[in-house]
């Protein structure tokens, strides 16, 4: 055996195996893919951070820049006034507000206070209440925020004048020492001698938002800071100067809206005991969460402040662009379609193996099929006794099986391999027949070769085949290559059609020698199979004309056919129609009735047809046969007979026994539909004297004479007899007494009336009688005979009626 190649071999667990390889591949494509995804992303992440970091700590720097500049603003504006008292004797309120006025705008107001000891108080109010302020007066703010007198302290700073754009009214007279910050900053300076700022403070009168703020005092000593720092340095001490400063004016005065909204500040001032709430937040939360804050921490006039700086949502959208997701994002998709990619090529050669297998193991076995299907046919058609052949055209060879070998006698090495060994075999006489058959076959006229021949076999003697073959292969040009064909022995099924055929001879000559028979086979639907000689005779059409046709239609008379289907529709319980109604009653025998049939020629025949039914060998009925013969002349004759049983020989009217079927008929009628019923009898008066005076033959023309006369004057349905000798009668159906007197009367005047030649006047006696319903034939008759006899008695030549 041949080794197969190797993508022959591969199993099912192999391309299982090679699935879960691709699958890895691809895994591990998009496991890498991810990694450096996300190393990628960190790295964008990270450089991301650090810009917002740098970004962040340079705008809190020039925020934390801007309000120590701010500061230090205001404390060389404060400078600038204190020089300015030193500088002058005295300074008016009006050159302090002269002076002041354009520095005015960062800070809230500044304000002269005076130092005033406890002794020059009364004095001191009244030289200013003097100068036009009526109301001055020391004072501090109460419990409520209400003014109050100011208590007695040993020096009092009061304001005793300023200038300011914000506050509505200065606090004129308020002691600065009045309260705690005041006071230890009124302390503080003191000791310091020095510009100080004071712990955070409520400005009295400034608007609620600004009024959170600094106070920064810088003391005015006349003729400048001479003395050291200490208690005594208060002997010099004039006032001093303040400067109130609003927390909020200081940071946010001058800054655009859009760059407060960035960075979210709180001042503290770090000596403060309690941090929170800061002197100073601004209107900006800081974001949640950013990681980002910078402390700086200001030295201001003696106090240290710290400044903390967060950035606000509105920075962080600004200046976070969050690179790094569109990294990752980028990344991950890019890893996805690699692996994918990676899947669709190891897959895609995956399944061209899968497939080369599949097609190779489908091939493998169909060619198993085919050879065991080969094998199968072989045998069977051995085994069925047919032999069989197989004939390459190209080799010239030919393959017989055992069996067909076997049937002509041989064994199988005597028989070779040539096309000779079985045309040589062929009878002389099938040889043209055979050879043709096979020409047509093989030049494609035909889509099957079959022949029937005779072949010799080894014991000489001749066998009947039945040879059937087809080209199974044609080369491109349409030459055949390959033909395989069966041989049958069909010997005894010969010898069954040639006896057959004999038998069938014989038949068609004993048909269709009898010619007075008409003999028809027709199917179940009225088609004719056959038709013998004696067929075409009777019904003057040729076989040619009527085979394989139905029967024609007008061969039979309408009415016939339409009367019968009516009685056997009624005998049967069902509809019979058609061709059906000449075989209906066949059943398992025979069916025999006369019809009336129409020749080709138009002239009518009566014949008598006898169906019977022709079955196959199951039984089955399949046709039927049909066989006729002319009755007509019978009929006829049949008729005659009967036309002469029925009527008088002498007077050609019907006689007595016709009379009596037809009052029979008539009776069973009129009961039926109730109509009445009557007789007319009469007899010839005197008729034996007529016999005895003119003879016996004149008697013979008198009743032929009288008999004409009656006949003229009755109606269709009259039925004129003559019971006997000179003794008539008229059966008279549908009429009633009185009409039949009228007929009565009729008759009898036309006899009286009118002389019979060479006899004279014959008269007649006339009895009327009608029928009654349970009256019998013969009690009509003896009663009508009742009546003739009372007009005989009564004198003859009258009429005589019974309504009784
Ligand atoms: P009545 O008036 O009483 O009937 O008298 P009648 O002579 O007619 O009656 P009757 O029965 O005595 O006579 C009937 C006669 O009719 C007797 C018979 O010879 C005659 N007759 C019967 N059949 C025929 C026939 O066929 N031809 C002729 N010529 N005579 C016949
Ligand atoms: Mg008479
Ligand atoms: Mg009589």
């Amino acid at each position: 055996m041949t080794q197969l190649p190797a993508y022959e071999q591969l199993p099912a667990a192999q391309g299982v195996a090679r699935q879960k390889k691709a699958l890895r591949a691809a895994g591990l494509v998009l496991a890498a893919g991810v990694l450096l995804t996300g190393l990628l992303g960190w790295n964008v992440w990270r450089n991301a951070r650090t810009a917002l970091e740098q970004q962040f700590a340079l705008a809190a720097n020039e925020r934390v820049d801007r309000v120590r500049e701010r500061l230090l603003l205001q404390r060389s504006e404060l400078e600038s006034i204190q020089r300015f008292f030193e500088n002058s004797n005295e300074v008016s309120r009006e050159e302090f507000e002269h002076f002041v006025s354009p520095l005015l705008g960062d800070a809230l107001g500044y304000a002269w206070l005076p130092r005033i000891e406890h002794g020059g108080r009364a004095v001191f109010e009244a030289q200013v209440q003097a100068s036009g302020m009526l109301d001055y007066q020391l004072h501090e703010l109460g419990p409520q925020g209400d003014p109050v007198p100011a208590q007695v302290r040993e020096r009092y700073f009061p304001v005793l004048y300023g200038a300011s754009e914000y506050l509505q009214e200065l606090p004129l007279g308020l002691d600065l020492g009045s309260t705690l910050p005041g006071r230890e900053l009124t302390q503080r300076v003191l000791i310091g001698r020095q510009l100080t700022a004071s712990m955070p403070v409520v400005l009295p009168g400034a608007p609620v938002a600004d009024a959170a703020g600094v106070l920064l005092a810088a003391p005015f000593y006349r003729g400048g800071v001479t003395t050291a720092a200490g208690e005594e340095g208060r002997g010099g001490l004039l006032g001093i100067l303040v400067a109130a400063i609003s927390y909020r004016l200081l940071i946010e005065q001058g800054m655009d809206a859009d760059s407060l909204a960035q960075l979210a500040l709180t001042l503290r001032d770090s000596a403060e005991e309690q941090p929170d709430p800061p002197m100073y937040r601004s209107a900006v939360m800081a974001a949640p969460d950013s990681g980002l804050v910078a402390e700086r921490h200001l030295d201001f006039a003696g106090r240290d402040y710290l400044v903390r700086i967060e950035p606000s949502r509105d920075f962080l959208q600004r200046n976070e662009g969050h690179p790094q997701l569109w990294v990752v994002l980028g990344g991950l998709l890019t890893s996805l379609l690699l692996a994918g990619y990676v899947l669709a090529l190891l897959g895609q050669r995956q399944r061209a193996l899968q497939l080369v297998a599949e097609r190779t193991a489908e091939l493998r076995a169909n060619q198993l099929e085919l050879q065991e299907n080969q094998a199968r046919l072989h045998f069977a058609m051995d085994s069925a006794g047919h032999g069989v052949w197989d004939w390459n055209l190209d080799l010239g060879k030919v393959f017989y099986s055992h069996a067909w070998k076997a049937m002509l006698g041989f064994r199988a090495a005597e028989i070779g391999a040539s096309p000779d060994e079985c045309a040589r075999r062929v009878h002389p006489d099938d040889r043209t027949a055979r050879s043709e058959a096979l020409q047509r076959h093989l030049c494609g006229e035909t889509s099957l070769y079959q022949s029937e021949h005779r072949l010799r076999c080894k014991s000489g003697r001749w066998l009947w085949v039945l040879d059937r073959g087809q080209v199974v292969e044609r080369s491109g040009e349409g030459s055949p290559r390959r033909m395989i064909g069966t041989q049958t022995d069909i010997s005894s099924r010969k010898a069954v059609e040639l006896e057959l055929g004999e038998v069938n001879n014989r038949l068609h000559g004993l048909l269709d020698a009898a010619t007075q028979v008409a003999i028809v086979s027709t199917d179940l639907r009225g088609f004719v199979r056959s038709c013998n000689v004696g067929a075409e005779r009777l019904f003057g059409y040729s076989a040619r004309e009527v085979l394989g046709r139905p029967v024609p239609e007008n061969i039979f008379v309408k009415e016939e056919i339409l009367r019968r289907a009516h009685d056997l529709s009624i005998a049967l319980g069902r509809e019979i129609r058609g061709f059906e109604v000449v075989g209906a009653l066949v059943g398992e025998g025979h069916e025999e009735h006369e019809w009336t049939c129409v020749r080709r020629d138009g002239r009518q025949l009566k014949i008598n047809l006898i169906i019977t039914g022709v079955r196959d060998s199951s039984g089955v009925l399949t046709g039927y046969l049909g066989i006729a013969t002319d009755i007509t002349r019978r009929k006829e004759a049949e008729l005659e007979l009967r036309r002469l049983s029925v009527t008088d020989a002498l007077t050609g009217v019907h006689n007595r026994r016709y009379f009596k079927e037809q009052l029979e008929l008539s009776m069973a009628r009129c009961s039926r539909s109730g109509e009445p019923l009557a007789l007319v009898m009469f007899d010839v008066d005197h008729f034996k004297d007529i016999n005895d005076r003119f003879g016996h033959e004149a008697g013979d023309t008198v009743l032929i004479t009288l008999c004409q006369r009656v006949s003229q004057r009755l109606r269709k349905v009259d039925v004129f007899c003559r019971l006997g000798g000179e003794e008539l009668v008229v059966l008279c159906p549908g009429s009633s007494v009185e009409q039949a007197a009228q007929l009565a009367e009729a008759l009898w005047q036309a006899l009286r009336s009118q002389p019979v030649e060479g006899v004279g006047v014959v008269t007649a006696s006339f009895g009327v009688v009608g029928w009654r319903l349970g009256e019998t034939a013969d009690d009509l008759l003896r009663k009508v005979d009742r009546a003739v006899y009372r007009a005989k008695r009564s004198g003859r030549d009258r009429l005589e009626r019974d309504d009784g």
